[in-house]
């Protein structure tokens, strides 16, 4: 083994089921010479391919700079160095407060992506975030908590697109959310669902409601941690009977790959 300095590799763990980190991800996880893993949000059983002598410490009791120390001192000492987040670090992570001491200290660092929580949570419902003529946009989001929101970002104001929200850390702020929507035009009745612990197995909790009647399901549900709201006027497709199908699968639509079975009203030579 060399004696050049470690690499700091950021793992995204995926939203709670062990088997939803990447292959890259676990691939790291398995030659690490120690993990400092998110206790209270990455499911232990992440740690499940950790070699039996591999340093492994919880930073939930840490602060930023106790965080950044250990795994700048882990990378002095091993080659491989694993700094595992929930669903995908790019996202309410505190990524880049971590890699600008690594940066300061010299030490090299890679980002690995991971499933984010939003998506488990589509899949959990059985949803799709976009559809043809309904909406093509998603948005990530939160409602204002200790975290302040910056201009133009209020849940009202992105709300106004009528496009899908899936909004993050929110599940406390439930009458908030329901206040926002209304401000921005959405109607009472505009279905939200929340999913809990989204692919934790055995724990995955589905509640699906209104804007006005989703915090009231929630709280009879006892959810008030570790969840997804979605709003979007996409929810509930798979009973619709009239549904815009994608262009890509249409007969009539020609593209890179396949010649249109069917003649077109308006054959498009645009990509899907
Ligand atoms: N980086 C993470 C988000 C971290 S912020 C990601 O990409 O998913 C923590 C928030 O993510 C929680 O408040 C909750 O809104 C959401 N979250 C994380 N794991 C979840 C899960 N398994 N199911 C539902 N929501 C989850």
């Amino acid at each position: 083994m060399s004696t050049e300095i470690g690499t700091v590799w950021f793992v995204g763990a995926g939203p709670g089921d062990p088997e939803l980190i990447t292959v890259k991800g676990r691939g790291l996880v398995e030659r690490a010479g120690a993990i400092l893993y998110a206790g209270s949000l990455v499911s232990a059983a992440a740690m499940r391919w950790a070699p039996a002598d591999c340093v492994v410490a919880d930073s939930k009791e840490m602060t930023l700079e106790q965080m950044s120390s250990w795994l700048i001192a882990q990378a002095g000492r091993c080659q491989t160095v694993v700094r595992l987040q929930t669903g995908d670090p790019g996202l309410y992570g505190a990524l880049i407060e971590l890699v600008q001491p690594l940066d300061a200290a010299g030490v090299p660092l890679q980002v690995v992506p991971g499933v984010s929580s939003a998506m488990a949570s589509a899949a959990a419902a059985v949803e799709s975030l976009t559809l043809p003529e309904v909406t093509q946009t998603v948005i990530f989001t939160r409602v204002e908590g200790r975290t302040p929101m910056p201009p133009g970002e209020s849940l009202a104001a992105l709300a106004a697109h009528h496009c899908t929200l899936c909004i993050f850390l929110s599940i406390t702020l439930l009458g908030k959310v329901a206040s926002e929507l209304l401000a921005a035009g959405w109607s009472p009745d505009a279905p939200v669902v929340v999913v809990h612990k989204a692919s934790w197995p055995g724990e995955e909790k589905i509640v699906r409601g209104t804007v006005a009647t989703i915090q009231a399901l929630c709280r009879e549900a006892r959810i008030a941690t570790q969840s997804m709201v979605i709003a979007s006027p996409t929810l509930g497709a798979r009973q619709w009977t009239t549904l815009a199908k994608s262009k890509l699968y249409d007969a009539s639509f020609t593209h890179r790959f396949r010649r249109a079975s069917v003649p077109a009203e308006n054959l498009t030579l645009e990509s899907p």
